[in-house]
């Protein structure tokens, strides 16, 4: 047995760990990602090396900077510490008496944060919540499947300190503003736009439309260590930098995870290995016809809901023929010796999705096996 099998082996079975397949994408539960060999590597060099924080923070922010041809950049702990601390530096500026006091002081400036209110999402904690731990209000703007200009222009007053977008497949897509026109709104107001685009592929996109604040999560699509990116006009990354002196202590990212997630990026943008979404199709195709051979299940390809190009198995469970309900089958993938996580947002229409980007061809065989027994074992 080779030494790495050797110490993977270990951790499982040292702590008594139970063995995943993660069907279900980036998912924080299971442990988002695994960066290429080279991070790893960068990662360890880090653990091992001194720097000044300072110098390493403000470095790698212009290397990133450059590469993505932004004005500003930082890497934080994670994106959600990058929502926090965007909100905070926005209402705080660089007024030190906020930094150093900023729930405990009563001095008056615009603390009102704007989401649509289709974007106040839980995505696995709430928006709302990270708006208020950054100091902020958020003030929701439309309904819950609606949001249109004036519904943000209506809510802009003298206390207002920033629009929060999000970016995400967590959200109501239909009949909400696009980040563009949510920029032009901005601009017109002149109030600064954040949007948190944590799982998105396209890490220029946002800011070209005009974002001040860009968030995404270091290790979702761009692969990297646990950690967080904050791009955007220069003036806006420098008061969010300011935060380490504040509220983003308790957020601390650390010299391994700032050079990882910088490594992180430059191989995400020069060398692009991620599968297309086409090429997912042609490796999940025998998947899903052997699911189709199987009476009860139906399986089909379908596309993100978000716009990224990323091709899904959406398997639906007929619990007339099948004898149990789409629930009861997920929770079954989830107790046998090898735990199967598929997407579960569509569960109580009776489908599941299942995302190849984290599973290789032996384990598909393992997934279409699994639903064969627990679906036979229903006769
Ligand atoms: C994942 C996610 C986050 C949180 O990202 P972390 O890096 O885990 O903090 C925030 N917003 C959205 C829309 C997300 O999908």
């Amino acid at each position: 047995m080779s030494s790495e099998s050797q110490s993977e082996k270990d951790v499982y079975s040292k702590y008594n760990l139970k063995r995943v397949i993660n069907a279900s994408g980036r998912m924080t539960i299971l442990g988002v990602s695994t960066p290429r060999p080279e991070v790893v590597d960068t990662v360890l060099h880090g653990l091992n090396e001194y720097f000044e924080i300072k110098d390493l923070v403000d470095k790698t922010g212009q290397y990133i900077a450059k590469l993505l041809k932004v004005e500003n950049a930082v890497v934080v702990s994670c994106a959600s510490a990058g929502i926090v601390q965007a909100v905070a530096g926005l209402i705080i500026k660089d007024d030190r008496d906020l930094l150093f006091n900023l729930h405990s002081s009563d001095k008056y400036v615009p603390r009102e944060i704007i989401v649509p209110k289709g974007h106040n999402v839980n995505f696995g904690a709430p928006i709302s919540t990270m708006v208020s731990l950054g100091g902020g209000i958020a003030v929701e703007a439309g309904y819950a499947n609606e949001c249109k200009p004036e519904h943000i222009e209506s809510l802009i007053n003298p206390d207002t300190a920033a629009i929060l977008y999000v970016k995400s497949h967590h959200c109501v897509q239909k009949s909400m503003l696009s980040v563009a026109q949510t920029a032009v709104i901005a601009k017109k107001y002149n109030i600064p736009l954040i949007v948190d685009a944590a799982a998105e592929e396209d890490l220029q996109t946002y800011y070209q439309q005009g974002a001040d604040l860009v968030i995404y999560s270091g290790a979702k699509a761009i692969e990297g260590p646990t950690s967080g990116l904050v791009i955007g006009r220069q003036q806006a990354v420098e008061w969010l930098k300011l935060q380490s002196q504040g509220i983003g202590r308790p957020m601390k990212v650390g010299k391994e995870g700032i050079l990882g997630l910088t490594k992180a990026i430059e191989l995400y943008v020069t060398e692009p290995k991620h599968e297309t979404g086409q090429q997912m199709v042609i490796r999940m195709t025998p998947f899903i016809e052997n699911l189709n051979a199987l009476d009860g299940i139906s399986a089909t390809v379908v596309w993100d809901g978000a716009g990224r190009d990323i091709a899904r198995a959406e398997i639906s469970f007929n619990t007339n023929v099948i004898g149990k309900s789409a629930a009861e089958v997920v929770s079954f993938m989830k107790q046998s010796d090898i735990a199967v996580y598929f997407r579960e947002y569509k569960v109580n229409e009776g489908k599941v999705e299942a995302d190849v980007r984290s599973v290789t061809s032996e384990q598909l065989d393992i997934i279409y096996n699994k639903i064969k027994n627990i679906i036979q074992g229903a006769k």
